[in-house]
């Protein structure tokens, strides 16, 4: 055994980023008395800077209920708009979308609905200062962190009394049962532990604002299919939609300097009228879109959550709701593994983690990457085989609800905190 410094500071479970996942998995952890430290290397003040990042998220019902038992939905139900219906089409620019579509009514979910749209500043503004305040949470700004494995043991069998070491930049060391990497889509921890990583790359950015428009948007959320890739019409509050607006690499660059005159022409080219009279409500965001898994997402002493488990292509709207579906999960085999007596970072326990949540998170990320080069295309025979697709899709009263319920996250075998 290597003989080691004493830590500057001693916890049950130590997360590495406390982003919209790290935070929520800090607050369910601290609700089921386990002492934990966040570790995240921006300032806090940036990360709650209203231009910290321009995203908004569908909120699955599952989600939503997940952030009610962290006790911060009745704070973000004011600045939520319920999706009353999705219209899925396919398209082109400069043309009608095709009325071939797939059409969801939140109805036919009964009362609880499907989900909502946030903007990240208002449910990740709620997630970090409650993560901040919470009794048995220890939240560490500006402090970039890496693990530190001396004996190159992390990812193998590693002698269970030996407790992984988050170091800071600053040279302190945090000493944990088990440590977790929410760290994002390049996770050190991953790397650390050795994970190898499945990635899809799709050459294609995510072109995101906000715009306020004439019409009213009546709760209808728009998924178009364009040659390029998806184009999302996000309803939020007011007379304000979301877009994402998939766009091929070298054309979502040439855009990047364009004046805000031509950049709404070209999202009116894309969804014609049916908003109205448009303009941008704040900032332009890019974003590089692909797939990644990791291979594994635990080790001894070791878990992986949210990105860092798993990123995927944002067309189905779910990297969020899969990251915390992640942390509730998490954070029940391991409070009750604690509650138990059992040692929470043992391999043992974290493998039923790992059980629970790879298969899930495969699929998705298969199915995302999927559906999104089956669309991402501008060839005829494969337009039409879509269009009809869809349009059948949507006839079939079973499939059709059995897809909402998947968006909705209204699943079997969800963590406690997120069934009705
Ligand atoms: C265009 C777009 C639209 C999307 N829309 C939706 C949607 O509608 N619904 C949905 O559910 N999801 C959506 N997503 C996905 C969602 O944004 C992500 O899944 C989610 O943000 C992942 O959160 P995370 O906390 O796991 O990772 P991240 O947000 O990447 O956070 C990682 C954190 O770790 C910190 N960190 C990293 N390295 C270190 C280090 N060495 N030391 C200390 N700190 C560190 C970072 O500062 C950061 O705070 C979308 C994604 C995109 C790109």
């Amino acid at each position: 055994m290597t003989d080691r410094a004493a830590p500057d500071i001693r916890t049950e479970v130590a997360i590495l980023g406390g982003g919209l996942v790290g935070a929520a998995l800090a607050l369910a952890l601290a609700k089921r008395e386990i002492d934990v430290t966040v570790c995240d290397g921006l300032p806090l003040e940036h990360q709650l800077d209203d231009e910290f990042d321009g995203r908004a998220y569908a909120v699955a019902l599952s989600s939503r209920r997940f952030l009610g038992h962290l006790g911060l939905w009745e704070q973000l139900a004011p600045n939520a708009q319920e999706i009353r219906d999705i219209l899925v089409s396919d398209g082109r620019p400069g043309e009608r979308a095709s009325e071939l579509n797939l059409h969801f009514d939140a109805d036919e979910m009964g009362p609880a609905g499907y989900g909502h749209m946030v903007e990240d500043r208002f449910v990740r503004r709620a997630l970090l200062e409650a993560a901040r305040a919470a009794p048995g949470v220890r939240y560490l700004d500006s402090a970039p962190a890496e693990l530190e494995d001396p004996d190159r043991t992390v990812g193998r069998v590693r002698p269970t009394e030996i407790r992984p070491v988050l170091r800071l930049a600053d040279g302190r060391r945090i000493e944990a049962d088990l440590v977790v990497g929410c760290d994002g889509r390049r996770s050190r921890v991953a790397e650390a532990i050795g994970a190898v990583r499945i990635r899809g790359d799709y050459d294609q950015i995510g072109l995101v604002c906000a715009i306020e428009h004439q019409k009213p948007h009546g709760g209808v959320a728009h998924e178009l299919f364009l040659p390029s890739g998806p184009f999302a019409i996000l309803p939020l509050t007011g007379n304000r939609c979301s877009l994402v607006w998939t766009e091929r690499t070298a054309m979502a660059r040439s855009y990047e300097h364009a004046s805000d005159a031509l950049y709404l022409s070209e999202i009116k080219r894309r969804i014609g009228g049916i908003l109205g009279e448009i303009s941008l409500a704040g900032k332009r965001w890019q974003y590089p879109l692909n797939t990644t898994v990791a291979d594994r997402f635990v080790a001894p002493r070791v878990a992986l959550v949210g990105d860092a488990a798993r990123g995927m292509h944002p067309i189905a709207g779910q990297g969020a709701n899969y990251g915390w579906r992640d942390a509730a999960a998490l954070a029940e085999v391991v409070g009750d593994a604690a509650q138990r007596g059992e040692d929470i970072g043992a391999l043992d326990v974290l493998r039923r983690y790992e059980r629970w949540r790879r298969p899930d998170s495969l699929a998705i990320s298969l199915a995302t990457d999927g559906l999104n080069r089956l669309f991402s295309n501008d060839i005829g025979p494969v337009r039409w085989a879509r269009r009809l697709g869809l349009a059948g899709f949507g006839k079939i009263g079973p499939l059709r609800r059995a897809a909402m319920k998947l968006a909705a996250g209204d699943l079997e075998h969800l963590p406690r905190s997120m069934r009705g």
